[in-house]
C-alpha cells in the first residue's frame, strides 16, 4: 500500500541525502552529528525558539538575568593575551543598544561572526567596567528568518551545519511526507483520554509552532512517545519474565518471620513494615519476586533482606546474600549472625522438631577441605543462609533449593550477574528464586520508574529514630581548615576516630594512589603526628586492605587515610569524624555515600566537605551542608546533572529520552507505564500493535549499535 501513513519505520529507512540541498558533503556532516535518515533529521529538535514578536532587546537586558536576544554582529575583535588563553570580543546592538561579548578560548568565534550577521544570543549580562557585557553567551546564527517563532537547532562547529539549513531540510522532509501524513501507532482511546495530539500534527508543531503553546502540546506528545517505547520495553521484559519463570509459591503461614522480628531489640519503623508487607506479598504470589530495594545509608535494609530470606527458609529452602566485596560480606556475615543467634528452624527429622538456624559465609578467601565441606553442605541443603560475594555464583557452588536471594549494592553488579545467582535456583524443579536487589544509591521515583522498570520498586524512606544527625561543614580558608584539624584532633583525644578521603583522580589509579600516599605521610608528620595513621587504597590486595580495615576496627589506627575505596558499607560506628579532601571533585551521590561512613554510633559525628577557593561544586557541597537526605540529594543531583549520566549508566534508552525529562514529566511518565501494562497485557507480543512493535525494534536496534560501538 503505497498510500498508508508512514511509519517511523518507513522514514528510518530514507537516507538523508534524498532531501533537497544535502548532497554529498551535507551528508557526510550531517552523518557526524549522528544525522542518517530522514527519522534522525526529524528527531533533531529545536533546542530553542525565539518568539519574534515577544523578543527582549539590549535596551531591556537586566544584570545577572540570563535572557535571550535577537541582534546583529556590529565588529568582531581577537584580543591577543599574554597567556596562552585566547580572547574573541565581539560587539553587537540592536535598536535600543550595543553590549560586547567576550568568549575565551573560542578563537573560531572570528570567523563565525560575521559583520551584520543577525545572531541569537542567549547569556547572563555582567557589569564590567561599568558597562552591561556576557561572557561566553550561547550563539546562534539564525540568519534572514521572517517566522513568527523561529526554531534554532543544535548546531556543530566542527561538522559546519547551521541552524536555517537544518530547518529548511525539516521543512523539505516534512513537505514530502504531508500527502502521505505520519501515522499514529497509539491506540486512539489512549491518546483520546491522555488528550494527547496526533503524531503528524506533533512533529509539524514541534519544528514549526504558530505558539509556545502548540509547541508544549507537540512536545508533550513526542515526549510521551518516547517514554511509552521506553515502557514497553520494560514492561514486556518484565512480563516475559513473570510468564517464562515458574517461581515458589511461599507459605506464609509459618512462625519465623514473625518470631524474628518479634525477638529484635528494636520496633520496626514504618517504612520497613510497609517493605516487608510487599515483600511478602510478593513471596506469596507464584511467580518469582523481582523487587528493588532502595533504602538510604541507615534505613535498615538489612532486616527486610533477613526477613525475605527467612520465608524461604521457612518453606525448608535456603536463602543466599551477595555482597560486591570481601569486607562487606563478613560485616554482613557477623550482623545477621547476631540478629539470628537464637532462631531455630522447624525439622521433623529431629527429636525436638526444631534445630538451630545455619549462617555460613562463602568468599574467595574460603579455600581447601573447608571450602569443600562447606560447598557439599550447601548442596544437600544443611545450610540455611549462605553470605557471600561473587564466590556465590560460581561454577561448582549448588544450593540444595535456593528459594531467597539478596542482593546488596545493585549497582556493582550487572543483569548478568543477578540473572547467574537466580539461575542457582532450586534445581530439579526448575523455579526461580525470588529476588530482592538492595540500593543505598536513591534515585528519585520518576528515574526508578525509567531505569529501573523491569523491577518492582519498594523504599524504606525513613530512617529508625534517634539517629543523631550528622553535621557538615564547608570548608575553605585556611583556617578553617586549621580549625578543622584541631577538632579532628580533639575528637581522637576522646577516644573517636577519624576517615580522611582523598581526592579522586579519576584519569589515573596510579596517581590518586600517590596523591594519597603523600596525604598520608604528611599528615603523619604534620597534622596527624599524635596520632596512628593508616592508608587503604585500591592498589593494595584485598588480603591488605582487610588488615587495614581490621586494624582500623579494633582502634588500632585513630585515622584512616583513604581512597573512595571506603565508599560502600564499611561501618565502624567509633568513627564520627570524616574530612573529604577537594570535596569539589565528587559527585553529590558519592560525597552522600562517603558520609555515610559516619554517624553509625551514638555519638554526634561531623563531616567537613574540603573546597577550594573556586566556583566548581559550590551547589553540590551545599547541598550535602543543608540536607543528609539521600532522597532530596539525589533530586539536585539529577537538576543539576541533568538525566544523560543516569541514563547512560544505565544503558536504557540514553539516546531516545531527547523531548522528554525524567525531572518534569512526571506524570507523562506514569501515564506512559500504564499504558504500556495495558498494551502489552491485552497484546504481549504487540502482534495487533505492529507499528509501535516496530518502533520498539528500532528503539532496541539502536541501543545495541551503542553498546556494541562503545569502547
Ligand atoms: P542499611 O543497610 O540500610 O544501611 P542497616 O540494615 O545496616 O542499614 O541498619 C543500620 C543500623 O540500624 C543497624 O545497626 C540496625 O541494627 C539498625 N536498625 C535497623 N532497623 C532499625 C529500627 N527499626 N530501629 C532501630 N534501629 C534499627
Ligand atoms: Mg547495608
Amino acid at each position: 500500500m503505497a498510500d498508508a501513513p508512514l511509519t517511523l519505520k518507513d522514514l528510518a529507512k530514507i537516507d538523508i541525502a534524498t532531501i533537497k540541498g544535502v548532497g554529498d558533503k551535507r551528508r557526510d556532516a550531517l552523518a557526524e552529528v549522528g544525522v542518517e535518515t530522514v527519522l534522525d533529521l526529524l528527531t533533531t529538535y529545536p533546542r530553542r525558539y525565539v518568539d519574534r514578536t515577544n523578543e527582549a532587546h539590549i535596551g531591556d537586558l537586566v544584570e545577572g538575568v540570563e535572557t535571550l536576544v535577537l541582534v546583529k554582529v556590529r565588529n568582531v575583535r581577537r584580543v591577543p593575551l599574554r597567556t596562552r588563553r585566547s580572547m574573541v570580543t565581539a560587539m553587537v546592538g540592536d535598536a535600543t543598544g550595543s553590549i560586547s561579548l567576550t568568549f575565551f578560548n573560542q578563537p573560531w568565534r572570528e570567523r563565525q561572526l560575521k559583520t551584520d550577521a543577525e545572531i541569537a544570543v542567549f547569556g547572563k549580562p555582567e557589569r564590567f567596567r561599568g558597562k552591561l557585557q556576557m561572557v561566553n553567551p550561547v550563539v546562534d546564527i539564525i540568519g534572514d528568518k521572517t517566522g513568527r517563532i523561529v526554531p534554532i537547532y543544535p548546531q556543530s562547529e566542527k561538522a559546519n551545519l547551521s541552524t536555517w539549513e537544518i530547518a529548511n531540510w525539516v521543512r523539505n522532509a516534512l513537505d514530502r511526507a504531508a500527502h502521505r501524513t505520519i501515522g499514529d501507532p497509539l491506540p486512539a482511546e489512549i491518546r483520546e483520554r491522555l488528550s494527547l495530539i496526533d503524531r503528524h500534527s506533533a512533529l509539524n508543531t514541534i519544528h514549526f509552532p504558530d505558539s509556545i503553546v502548540d509547541k508544549e502540546r507537540a512536545r508533550e506528545r513526542l515526549a510521551f512517545d518516547e517514554l511509552l517505547r521506553v515502557q514497553l520495553v520494560l514492561v514486556g521484559r518484565k512480563r516475559a519474565f513473570e510468564r517464562d519463570n515458574t517461581g515458589i509459591r511461599h507459605d506464609m503461614t509459618g512462625e519465623m518471620q514473625r518470631r524474628f522480628i518479634g525477638a529484635l531489640p528494636f520496633p520496626l519503623t514504618g517504612a520497613q513494615r510497609r517493605v516487608i508487607d510487599e515483600v511478602n506479598d510478593d513471596l506469596a504470589k507464584p511467580a518469582p519476586m523481582h523487587r528493588l530495594l532502595q533504602g538510604d545509608v541507615g534505613s535498615g535494609k538489612t532486616v527486610v533482606a533477613v526477613a525475605a530470606m527467612l520465608v524461604a527458609v521457612q518453606g525448608g529452602h535456603q536463602g543466599a546474600l551477595m555482597a560486591p566485596t570481601e569486607v562487606l560480606a563478613e560485616q554482613h556475615y557477623a550482623g545477621i549472625q547476631r540478629l539470628l543467634a537464637d532462631l531455630k528452624v522447624p525439622d521433623d527429622g529431629n527429636l525436638f522438631g526444631e534445630r538451630q538456624l545455619r549462617v555460613e559465609l562463602l568468599t574467595g578467601r574460603i579455600t581447601g577441605e573447608r571450602r569443600r565441606e562447606l560447598l557439599a553442605d550447601l548442596a544437600r541443603g544443611a545450610v540455611d543462609i549462605a553470605i557471600g560475594t561473587h564466590a556465590l555464583i560460581q561454577e561448582g557452588v549448588e544450593f540444595a533449593s535456593l528459594g531467597a536471594v539478596v542482593i546488596d549494592e545493585q549497582h556493582r553488579f550487572g543483569v548478568e550477574q543477578r540473572a547467574a545467582l537466580r539461575g542457582k535456583g532450586a534445581g530439579e524443579r526448575h523455579t526461580t528464586p525470588d529476588v530482592l536487589v538492595m540500593t543505598a544509591t536513591p534515585i528519585p521515583r520518576t528515574a526508578a520508574m525509567t531505569v529501573y522498570g523491569d523491577l518492582e520498586v519498594s523504599v524504606l524512606d525513613e530512617l529508625p529514630p534517634g539517629r543523631t544527625p550528622i553535621d557538615t561543614i564547608a570548608v575553605t580558608a585556611p583556617l578553617e581548615i586549621e580549625n578543622m584539624w584541631s577538632d579532628v584532633r580533639r575528637a581522637i583525644a576522646d577516644g573517636q576516630q577519624a576517615y580522611v578521603v582523598c581526592p579522586m583522580i579519576e584519569e589515573s589509579d596510579k596517581l590518586e594512589v600517590a596523591a594519597a600516599e603523600e596525604i598520608h605521610e604528611s599528615l603523619r608528620k604534620g597534622e596527624l603526628a599524635k596520632s596512628k595513621v593508616g592508608l587503604l587504597h585500591g592498589r593494595m590486595s584485598s588480603q591488605e586492605k582487610d588488615d587495614v580495615m581490621t586494624k582500623f576496627r579494633a582502634r588500632k589506627f585513630d585515622v584512616l587515610v583513604s581512597t573512595t575505596v571506603i565508599e560502600v558499607g564499611v561501618d565502624v560506628p567509633n568513627a564520627t569524624c570524616m574530612v573529604i579532601l577537594d570535596a569539589d571533585r565528587f559527585g553529590i551521590a558519592q560525597l552522600h555515600q562517603l558520609r555515610g561512613r559516619v554517624g553509625r554510633g551514638s555519638i554526634a559525628s561531623r563531616c567537613w566537605l574540603v573546597r577550594k577557593n573556586s566556583n566548581v561544586g559550590v551547589e553540590r557541597v551545599e547541598a550535602l551542608v543543608k540536607s543528609t537526605d539521600g532522597f532530596y540529594l539525589a533530586e539536585v543531583d539529577l537538576e543539576l546533572r541533568g538525566e544523560g549520566t543516569l541514563m547512560s549508566t544505565a544503558q536504557k534508552g540514553a539516546s531516545d529520552l531527547k523531548l522528554a525529562s525524567l525531572r518534569r514529566d512526571e506524570t507523562l511518565i506514569k501515564a506512559a507505564r500504564e499504558a504500556a501494562f495495558e498494551i502489552i497485557d491485552a497484546d504481549p507480543t504487540l502482534k495487533r500493535h505492529r507499528d509501535l512493535a516496530g518502533e520498539v525494534n528500532l528503539l532496541l536496534a539502536r541501543e545495541e549499535k551503542e553498546f556494541l560501538t562503545k569502547d
